[in-house]
């Protein structure tokens, strides 16, 4: 009797064990701060619970940083990390944040849209933690995230996520999908509070155009493309084919379907007077045919099997040995951007949005994305915000 009370006591304690050192590494990457350097253009960071309050005290509060230019014009807000395991698009918008340089107009941005799903991770998939990029001056390490908000911040999951406020039924795990409950409510789940404090921006502030930065699968027909609803649809198009005239590089238009609802790209239109875009930029990594999710395929993009996939034509993308690599995934990002801001302000000169000191597509293939960050060792301490 006592013998089977000590194996239970022992078995008890390793899984215990177990927990915590497992616990350890993730309490460690929740609590990871990566250090941004504020470039010449930043004029104001502060809290989205500034536009939503009832996000206040939670993990779901994200930094917004503005960068308002010499001369008045047009605005735009770019937000990134709505899906947190997409990190494309947040390199995209870190390095607005550290290198762009307002001439005209205002651009507004959230780098780290769903925060909680960037302090989380989806262990089940194996996804490694973090992963660094090789800058001039050492290694730069980001936490990787998770596509949902994490379970700690909201939590229970309802049995069925109704939209608000079309009441269409959406899967139960979109209530932590900040992709799926635009335009959101100030008093609504914790992810309609932060879709909702930036559609507070976009009204209040009159913004005229919203870029949200994703990263999609090469096995998915949306990807690889600008998300457009009616109202943007012009400029999408002139974008697409501008960027393959001039840079060599495809970007096509996929409309923004009306019927299926919580979409940035369909609620911000449909709720504000804001033109939005929703960019996709393939990422093998998320395909689910790969082989192990590992730091190196999230930055090469390489992957036998999608390679072998790819002579079936069975991808939507061109794939061969080169991969899909990350700087090439953030330099159309970063020039889909800057072509749609060049496109609204040609059409609208009053409202234009003129910026400097951002890379374009070449330039972040020939010299790498982590060229383009700024030592924060090297920084004057008030310019690094932790974040
Ligand atoms: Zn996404």
């Amino acid at each position: 009797m006592r013998r089977e009370l000590t194996n239970k006591l022992s078995l008890g304690l390793a899984v215990a064990l177990i927990a915590l050192l497992g616990g350890i590494d993730l309490y460690r990457h929740r609590h990871f701060q990566v250090p941004i350097v504020l470039g010449p253009g930043v004029t104001k960071v502060e809290p989205l619970s500034a536009y939503s309050p009832r996000l206040k005290g939670t993990l779901a509060d994200t930094k917004v940083f503005t960068l308002e230019g010499r001369e008045p014009g047009g605005k735009v807000i770019l937000m990134a990390s709505s899906h947190a395991n997409e990190p494309a698009g947040t390199l995209a918008a870190l390095m607005f944040i550290e290198n762009a340089v307002v001439e005209k107009g205002t651009v507004i941005v959230i780098p780290f849209f769903n925060h909680s799903g960037s302090r989380a991770t989806r262990p089940g998939d194996g996804y490694p933690l973090y992963f660094d990029i090789p800058t001039d001056w050492g290694r730069k390490r980001f936490r990787m995230g998770n596509r949902d908000a994490a379970p700690l911040e909201a939590w229970p999951d309802p049995d069925v996520y109704i939209h608000f406020p079309d009441r269409q039924l959406l899967s139960y795990i979109d209530v932590r999908n900040s992709n799926r409950t635009w335009p959101g409510r100030s008093n609504g789940p914790l992810m309609e509070r932060v879709t909702w404090g930036a559609m507070e921006i976009m009204r209040g502030q009159k913004v005229d155009i919203a870029i949200d930065l994703h990263g999609a699968e090469t096995m998915f027909p949306v990807t690889n493309c600008i998300v457009a609803p009616e109202k943007s649809m012009r400029i999408a198009t002139l974008a697409s084919l501008t960027v393959k005239a001039m840079e060599g590089f495809e970007n096509h238009v996929e409309s923004s379907p009306s019927g299926f609802r919580g979409l940035s790209h369909r609620e911000i239109g449909d709720y504000s007077d804001t033109l939005p875009f929703l960019l996709e930029a393939p990422i093998p990594f998320l395909d689910q045919p790969t082989g192990p999710k590992t730091v190196k395929l999230l930055l090469d993009g390489k992957d036998p099997f999608l390679l072998s996939l790819s002579r079936k034509k069975k991808l939507f993308v061109p794939y061969d040995e080169a991969g899909w690599p990350l700087d090439k995934r953030v330099g159309q990002h970063l020039s889909v951007t800057l072509e749609i801001l060049r496109q609204y302000s040609k059409k609208t000169p009053d409202r234009a949005i003129k910026i400097g000191g951002v890379p374009r597509y070449a330039e972040v293939v020939k010299n790498g994305v982590g060229h383009y960050f700024h030592d924060p060792s090297a920084a004057k301490p008030d310019s690094v915000v932790y974040h």
